[in-house]
């Protein structure tokens, strides 16, 4: 598995704008644009492209489009037209006034198209989608002209007319440049330029029915914007001579550079509309934004910032081949950025009555707890002590291991910010045998967790008061998909059969900090020892705090980078 390309190399693209800006060439203006399709929301790998068409922008003062690619009615819709534009702007891009629609240039395509057909480039095709397949030949074989490739200009605008007229049913004619059948590359056998479908579309409405198809309108909508420098993923290298090719033979003035670079895979899950919609409409996941989807949305949900997102981008690095980056890597990156600016607390996600035997019953005392030890200036709070307490269930053991330095029978521990206390009696349910319950008592010398005497404790716990903790839900989770490379169905298997099922752990009487009351929906805490958390934005409420996991604080990352250092 390749992990980073390049943190610290310059990208190839950027090299290239600069040699551009060196030759002076478009008068030294750098414009960019970022398409998605409106047809599903946007995923961690569209962020790579955003950051890069926007980021190319700002280094150079130059602008970033933000271009809908409408062109394929009845699969896009408005809700991810609106979607696309909130996560753009929380990835903390900014389109200006450049905000376009593919679909606003209906009209100059026609003309193009019209323009082609008038110079002999392009024909109305009446093969069936059958026959055309057949007649495309294949890798090893030419393909063979269709017969009604020598219709006249004549014919082809009045039929051309009428497909827009709607004179046809769908499927019937379509509109093809006229390039080469046996050309080497696939593409440029007489591509199809437009099709027909009667289906209405989300902001034309029933004015067409005759819709142009990417290697058509891309091109052109490049053109007619201005754009100086067209970034796309690899797959679109070999249309690059049909994007040309279009440009050329239309003469228009600008004839932007079609760049390529290496599209994002993330280990452990997919990084494919079709795949994300699949996920949410057979409800495998609860919506767009559920927070185990790699959705920019989902991801924002889940307790990502844009600044975690951003790093990640920037040290992913750009390259011409594929790769596959390791989820290990975006949740280092997460955690670098939590760890600066959110405050810790105590929470216990399963939580064990403790009961201090001797600390005042009616006793109530308020200890300091610092906000974030790497930040001063975030402050201190006060955290209640009583008699009653909760501990972590997995924090204590009865017959405990060597290795386990937690509570146990007879053992000391620290309580974090509070006492040292010892274990004295363990109560358990008759029935099952199960702990229900630890007496414990305490050394009121070592209040704020010192001890005057210099004794030493193997374990620090956190623990919250009973009495004043809140109850709340927290949402663990795990990888989506069980096998590193779901997405990969070379060998026939649908990438849903590696669904994890246990993805989602949801812990529904959690006790946290009293200090958490009102909690605002996003807001984003460090809960010491157990990772990062964020108050879920949809399901959080006065009376009940929903807590999702971020990311542990396990750095996995940490160590492979360790381990590849040592390779090297
Ligand atoms: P998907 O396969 O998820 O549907 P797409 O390429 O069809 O992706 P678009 O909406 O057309 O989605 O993409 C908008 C832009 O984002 C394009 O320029 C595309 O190249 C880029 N992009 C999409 N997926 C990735 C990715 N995984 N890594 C980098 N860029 C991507
Ligand atoms: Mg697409």
């Amino acid at each position: 598995m390749t992990t980073t390309d390049s943190a610290s190399s310059p990208s190839f693209i950027r090299n290239i704008i600069l040699e551009d800006l060196k030759a002076n060439k478009n008068d030294g203006r750098v414009v960019t644009r970022f398409p998605p399709e409106p047809n599903g929301y946007l995923h961690i790998g569209h962020a790579k492209s955003i950051c890069l068409n926007f980021g190319l922008a700002v280094e150079n003062k130059g602008i970033c489009h933000l271009r809908f690619d409408d062109t394929n009615p009845g699969k896009e819709d408005v809700e991810y037209v609106e979607s696309i534009k909130s996560d753009v702007r929380w990835l903390g891009f900014d389109w200006g006034d450049h905000l376009y629609y593919t679909s606003d240039y209906f009209e100059r395509l026609y003309d193009y198209a019209v323009e082609l057909i008038k110079k002999g480039e392009a024909y109305v095709c009446s093969l069936s989608r059958e026959e055309t397949r057949e007649y495309r030949g294949t890798l090893t074989e030419p393909g063979r002209d269709s017969q009604y490739r020598g219709r006249s200009a004549e014919e082809n605008l009045d039929l051309f007319e009428r497909m827009r007229a709607g004179e046809f049913e769908d499927g019937s004619h379509v509109l093809r440049a006229k390039i080469d059948m046996a050309s080497p590359n696939l593409n440029m056998r007489d591509p199809t330029l437009y099709r027909i479908r009667r289906v209405p579309h989300h902001r034309t409405g029933e004015k067409w029915c005759i819709y142009p198809l990417y290697d058509f309108s891309h091109c052109l909508s490049d053109s007619i914007e201005g754009i100086t420098h067209s970034i796309c993923t690899l797959e679109f290298e070999d249309n690059r001579p049909l994007y040309d090719w279009v440009l050329d033979e239309l003469n228009v003035d600008c004839h932007p550079k079609q760049i390529e670079f290496a599209r994002l895979n993330l280990s452990f899950t997919v990084l494919s509309k079709r795949k994300l919609v699949e996920l949410v409409r057979q409800g495998h996941v609860t919506a767009w934004d559920d927070p185990r989807m790699p959705t920019i949305s989902g991801l924002r949900r889940r307790g990502y910032t844009p600044e975690a997102l951003r790093d990640f981008c920037e040290r992913i690095g750009v390259a011409k081949r594929d790769s596959m980056v390791d989820m290990a890597l975006l949740e280092h990156c997460v955690r670098q950025d939590l760890n600066k600016k959110t405050p810790r607390v105590m929470a216990v996600l399963r939580p064990l009555r403790v009961v201090i035997e001797n600390y005042p019953r009616d006793l109530v005392e308020e200890l300091d707890a610092i906000n974030n030890p790497e930040d001063a200036s975030m402050g201190s709070r006060k955290v209640p002590f009583s008699r009653v307490l909760n501990i972590e269930q997995d924090d204590f053991q009865e017959d405990p291991p060597k290795k386990f330095f937690r509570l146990a029978p007879g053992r000391e521990v620290r309580l974090r910010y509070a006492y040292f206390v010892t274990c004295v009696r363990v109560v358990k349910d008759e029935q099952t045998g199960e702990v229900v319950e630890l007496h414990c008592t305490y050394d009121p010398q070592t209040r704020g967790g010192d001890s005057p005497d210099g004794r030493k404790v193997k374990g620090t716990l956190h623990w919250v008061s009973a009495a004043h903790a809140l109850e709340a839900e927290v949402r663990l989770y795990d990888h989506l998909f069980t096998k590193p490379n779901p997405g990969d169905e070379k060998d026939g298997t649908d990438f849903k059969t590696c669904l994890n099922p246990d993805s989602l752990e949801a812990l529904t009487s959690c006790r946290v900090e009293p200090c958490l009351k009102g909690a605002a929906p996003r807001s984003r805490y460090q809960f010491e020892r157990l990772g990062y958390f964020c108050v879920d934005s949809k399901d959080s409420s006065d009376e009940k705090l929903v807590f999702n996991r971020t990311v542990t604080l396990r750095d996995t990352w940490a160590k492979i980078e360790k381990a590849q250092k040592k390779k090297r």
